[in-house]
């Protein structure tokens, strides 16, 4: 039988189980994601539902893999960044199997899992990655032997920008989809605060001017929703095509990689699609089942660490919440 890893991630609203093999062939990818009623992701109420569900994804995720948990030979989780709470489950879960069982334990950053899967499933070698998400925004590529930060934006993600927009139109989570939608409704384009520093992004005044525009009574204009919707995204993709193209000019990688839940936004793909083109670069997105959270990237992160530089020990297995991509040498890589 092949070498099998599970791999547990837990940094936000996903707790998600995946086992994966030594040659990155996945068998199972069971997701428990929180949805929270009204407002945005309280993290004590995360961590409780992972709490609550953890050992039922755990089985389902076995079962559907038609293996024991004595079949599993490494354990790999989710050991940064994240909201610390959360992060503490998955670590939690990993340390108590990896004992029970006498497996190997080794933890991952999240956001190199996001680039290393869709290495694996696109089959690219070198890209230039967009990584976009509910609670990250980075360009970045391998240079010098890290995954070097381009670009990150300077206060919200993405994500959580059009989430939290979406939220205050009174469409419920996660907001990213219906936004799309509602976008595809218009081409009346409203001017709104486009905030490129240098290399950095800053989303936190077109959020907020969007949000002006809702309640534009006080202007006495009525905007509407389809035309506030399409120019956020074209504001806020426009912003990141900019950034994206700038490192693709200065990195010459010949591939470029769209991930994270927001990679699945059409619009946001066309537009990296385009840059990608004109600088003869091939551009792919990961698999929608892959791009936003899940285990199986976690799983294959901990593969590529384990084999290059072996298990952790159980005293270096503790979380950190605000541990950074470029933090980290890439053995696997160099
Ligand atoms: P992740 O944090 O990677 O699991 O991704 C979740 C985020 O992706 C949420 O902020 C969603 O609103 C966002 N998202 C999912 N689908 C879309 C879409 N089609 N357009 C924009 N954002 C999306
Ligand atoms: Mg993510």
């Amino acid at each position: 039988m092949k070498k099998l890893c599970l791999g547990i991630e837990s940094t936000a609203h996903t707790f998600s189980i995946g086992i994966i093999d030594f040659e990155g062939n996945v068998y199972s990818l069971i997701n428990d994601i929180y949805v929270p009623e009204e407002g945005g992701l309280h993290p004590g109420l995360v961590r409780d539902q992972h709490l609550n569900n953890f050992m039922k994804i755990v089985n389902r995720a076995l079962t559907e893999a038609k293996i024991s948990i004595k079949d599993i030979n490494l354990i790999a989780f989710s050991q940064s960044p994240g909201l610390g709470p959360v992060l503490k489950i998955g670590a939690w879960v990993a340390r108590m199997l990896s004992q029970l069982v006498n497996i190997e334990i080794v933890g991952v950053n999240h956001c190199i899992a996001h680039i290393e899967i869709g290495r694996l499933k696109c089959n690219i070698k070198d890209p230039l990655s967009l990584y976009v998400s509910g609670g990250n925004t980075i360009v970045s590529a391998f240079e010098s032997g890290r995954y070097q930060i381009f670009g990150e934006t300077l206060d919200l993600a993405i994500g959580n920008m059009i989430d939290s927009f979406a939220r205050d139109a009174g469409l419920n989570h996660p907001g990213g989809p219906k936004i799309e939608k509602l976008a595809l409704n218009s081409n009346n384009y409203i001017q709104l605060p486009y905030v490129v520093k240098g290399m950095d992004l800053s989303f936190s005044g077109l959020y907020t001017a969007a949000k002006y525009l809702l309640q534009s009574e006080d202007y006495g204009i009525k905007y509407n929703l389809n035309d506030v919707a399409y120019s956020l995204q074209e504001t806020a993709f426009g912003m990141l095509t900019e950034v994206t193209e700038r490192a693709l000019a200065h990195t010459e990688k010949k591939e470029v990689l769209l991930t994270g839940g927001v990679a699945a936004n059409k619009r946001l793909q066309s537009m990296i699609k385009y840059i990608s083109k004109e600088h003869d670069a091939r551009f792919e997105v990961v698999p929608l089942k892959f791009a936003g959270d899940n285990g199986a990237m976690i799983g294959w992160t901990g593969i590529l660490r384990y084999q290059a530089e072996g298990r952790h020990e159980i005293n270096e297995t503790f979380i950190k919440p605000k541990e950074r991509m470029d933090h980290f040498t890439i053995p696997w890589r160099t």
